[in-house]
């Protein structure tokens, strides 16, 4: 079987990424650093290479659709940049009728996260669901939902910022501005504080003369048995397992797929992670699994691409405006 062709685009802070991507495949792909400092004009100049670069002139004219994600809280329903902590110059930005203009194709814009939802739902690990729960744990925690069989968007598709539901008022300080939200506890940085500061560790104070510690090596000293790693990728588990319980109560999903950096070390938390939710969630939600995201750096990407194919539709029905 071969569908339309679609192009997408994952715009962050660090990289810009360009993709053709078929039936949930992608087909080529390319990459450039993010030119902050250059802004928007320099921006589109970086996608345009990239598009050329990974697509034929005819390839260009299949293509049915243009899909872009990137960092929220973004407007999805105007089309219109919000904030992005790390494009600071891209604030109020017409994005989605300016890629429409420069690719003349039908474009939708998506929290990058809810794409990941979207592209795990219909190509990864939660294929066949009506109900999901994706969560996203890196430097940030973000995540989407999909709920009774549509991905929730809600007012300006600002749905499901999960990284900023507060999980103690004694916590660390967030990205956000609060104390304690599941981002400041729970994330790849979360992780990588609590290593600088934890002590015993030989892996870790090896580690700390090569350079910062983070949740990389953490998952390292784990593998390689070292006790006061371990000790940190449980706490990791515990922090993580409570807001999935969170989310699993609001929610109701049928699964909860956990995607980003972190769960490349899902393996080592899987069994903690299940336990508390067996112990925390209420009766009728213990038997929900958590598993790891299938899609990996891939999942926002498809899942943009996904959407943009299906506008218009009940959820993204404004099209282009
Ligand atoms: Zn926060």
């Amino acid at each position: 079987m071969s569908g339309a062709l679609a192009l997408a685009l994952d715009l962050g802070g660090t990289q810009v990424r360009a993709a053709l991507v078929q039936d949930g495949a992608i087909l080529k792909r390319a990459a450039s650093l993010t030119d902050v400092a250059g802004g928007p004009s320099a921006v589109f100049e970086q996608i345009r290479a990239l598009v050329t670069q990974i697509s034929t002139a005819d390839e260009r004219r299949a293509v049915k659709a243009l899909g872009c994600c990137l960092p929220g809280p973004v407007d999805t329903d105007a089309g219109i940049v919000l904030y992005i902590a790390t494009l600071p110059r891209w604030e109020g930005f017409p994005l989605r009728a300016k890629l429409a203009e420069a690719f003349g194709l039908p474009t939708i814009i998506e929290n990058d996260a809810i794409a990941a939802a979207v592209g795990e739902w219909r190509h990864g690990a939660g294929r066949g669901l009506r109900h999901l729960v994706y969560v996203t744990v890196s430097t940030g925690v973000g995540g989407g939902a999909i709920v009774d069989g549509r991905p929730l968007h809600g007012a300006r598709g600002m749905a499901s910022h999960f990284g900023h539901m507060s999980l103690t008022p004694d916590g660390p300080p967030c990205s956000c501005g609060r104390a304690g939200c599941f981002e400041a506890m729970a994330s790849g940085s979360a992780l990588g504080r609590r290593a600088q500061a934890a002590s015993g560790s030989e892996h870790l104070a090896q580690a700390a003369k090569r350079g910062a510690v983070g949740a990389k090596d953490v998952v390292e000293g784990v593998r390689l048995g070292d006790a006061i790693c371990l000790a940190l990728m449980a706490e990791e588990a515990r922090w993580l397992g409570m807001g999935f319980v969170n989310l699993i109560h609001i929610h109701s999903p049928e699964r909860v797929i956990m995607g980003g950096g972190v769960s490349s070390a899902f393996d080592l938390m899987r069994d903690d992670i299940a336990a508390i939710v067996r112990r925390d969630a209420m009766p009728p939600f213990r038997d929900v699994k958590v598993v790891a995201a299938e899609l990996g750096e891939n999942s926002g990407l498809i899942g943009a691409a996904e959407l943009a194919l299906e506008t218009p539709s009940p959820v993204y029905g404004r099209g282009l405006g």
